[in-house]
């Protein structure tokens, strides 16, 4: 409540200028020219309406009645009104691909094709030789099937929109048979039983959590069988006394009973991380080639693209897919296309990919250039956050995200920030102050301290994270 005012300073509800004789005022006439006058004519009106009630309880002042005071206390409501829902923030959760976040952040190659695909018309469905209508998936598919040994290629939304084209393009009505230790939910909306359903495939579950054997699939199929599926695990591991079937065992029995076998790759890594000592992953052309008649995996997580779904394989069932109504449904635009086919021009060198593709840049970034920077910004950190936290320079774990290795983490190191007992200071209130700087900056909580892992803060965003620290308000 603000203290009544008295005297000739004290001003009442009739002194409250009028919206006309205000939009209509010098004071007004920049803000109109800059956001127009329907959204100042608004914004003004509702800040008038709380004038009101301080206004008849005495707690307004002449002062505040001024148009230059008034046309301020707008502007302020315009700019909060205008800023972008959407923002830049600081990954320092440790997590690279976050889902959260956004997953991959894009290499400069694709963020110029994407601005040129926004800035002029693109040949997205025209075919340049032929002179007439041509398919949008030509723009990236030769380039699918290079870097994966596949015959044909098409592209949807995301990966869990690949499955469902999938399934519903070759298992409509028929029965899918697969392992019970596959039958994975990934992030809540996404479950495998849920997906066949939606598809109007028959799910055929067969061995057991912990091990599947070649015979269980052999067992289950008959002639309503349309497919064999293979789900990697990707956000969860079975450890311990575990057996599941190769997509070559899987191939092989496929091929016996003529079934297609489809592998859910997940994360569909494009190259061998364990070139980068990252931990292995099963590459989309080491699926192909163990005989995989489609392959399904995302294009945000361990391949460093744009949100998409893409689905590779045999150009029979390929065809099938890309005739099906849903794809249509599914299908990618422009952007996600100009951004695709930017990332995986980058594989055609893959010595350079550690160096140019900023996930996998991330991802092997060294722990002595991650030291070294947390080194740097103790001091920086120390003081903005005062002498209410312990800051220290500590080393972490990563993860890679979005499914990927779930159990292995890599080493990384960042700085841990506890609050010290008896001051005024706690760890939620630090996080919650770090989320409202301009760009805000998303650590981790864990063991009572909050932990800002520097992996993902490339030197040449350093600067700009130091220099946002001195607004922030603890
Ligand atoms: C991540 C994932 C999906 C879903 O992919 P989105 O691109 O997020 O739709 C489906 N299956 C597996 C095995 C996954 O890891």
């Amino acid at each position: 409540m603000e203290a009544p005012v008295t005297g000739p300073t004290r001003a009442s509800a009739a002194d409250i200028p009028s919206l006309d004789r205000l939009l209509n005022a010098s004071s007004f006439a920049s803000l109109i020219e800059r956001y127009g006058r329907t959204q100042v004519t608004s914004v003004l009106r509702a800040y008038l309406d709380t004038l009101r009630p301080p206004a008849l309880s005495g707690a307004l002042t002449q002062a505040s009645l001024a148009d230059d005071a008034i046309a301020a206390a707008v502007e302020s409501m315009l700019i909060e009104a205008s800023r972008p829902r959407m923002r830049q923030v600081f990954n320092l959760t440790g997590t690279v691909l976050h889902t959260n976040l956004g997953r991959a952040v894009l290499p400069e190659e694709a963020v110029r094709a994407v601005v040129q695909a926004l800035t002029a018309p693109v040949n997205l469905e025209f075919d340049l030789s032929a002179g007439k209508r041509g398919d949008r998936d030509s723009l990236v598919d030769e380039l699918l099937c290079e870097l994966t040994g596949a015959e044909a290629a098409t592209v949807v939304n995301n990966n869990a929109a690949a499955v469902l084209l999938m399934l519903s393009t070759l298992a409509h009505r028929r029965e899918v048979v697969i392992s019970r230790g596959e039958l994975i939910e990934i992030g809540g909306a996404f479950r495998m039983p849920d997906i066949m359903r939606q598809a109007g495939a028959k799910l055929v579950e067969v061995g057991t959590t912990n091990r599947t054997h070649p015979a269980d699939y052999a067992q289950a199929v008959n002639p309503r069988t349309a497919l064999l599926l293979k789900v990697h695990t990707s956000n969860y591991a079975i450890s311990g006394f575990t057996g599941s079937v190769s997509v070559d065992e899987l191939a092989e029995l496929g091929r016996a009973h003529s079934i297609p076998v489809a592998v859910d790759l997940g994360s569909g890594s494009l190259v061998d991380l364990s070139r980068w000592h990252l931990p292995k992953e099963p590459t989309v052309r080491e699926t192909v080639e163990g005989g995989a008649d489609v392959v399904t995996f995302s294009g945000d997580k361990l391949l460093g693209g744009p949100q998409a779904g893409l689905v590779v394989g045999r150009r029979d069932l390929i065809s099938k897919l890309k005739k099906h109504p849903l794809k249509r449904a599914l299908r990618v635009g422009k952007l996600t296309l100009a951004a695709l086919e930017a990332v995986l021009r980058i594989y055609r060198a893959p010595e350079l990919l550690d160096d140019r593709l900023t996930a996998l840049r991330l991802l092997t970034r060294a722990p002595a250039a991650m030291h070294a920077q947390a080194t740097r910004l103790h001091p920086v950190v120390q003081r903005a956050v005062g002498n209410a936290y312990d800051v220290a320079p500590a080393q972490m774990f990563s993860q890679i995200g979005s499914g990927a290795l779930p159990v292995d983490q890599l080493p990384s190191y960042g700085l841990r920030i506890k609050p010290i007992k008896g001051k005024r200071a706690s760890v939620v209130r630090l996080s919650s102050a770090l989320h409202a700087l301009p760009r805000p900056v998303i650590g981790r909580i864990a063991e009572k301290a909050l932990w800002l892992d520097l992996r993902c803060l490339e030197n040449a965003e350093e600067a700009a994270f130091a220099a946002q620290l001195d607004d922030l308000h603890l």
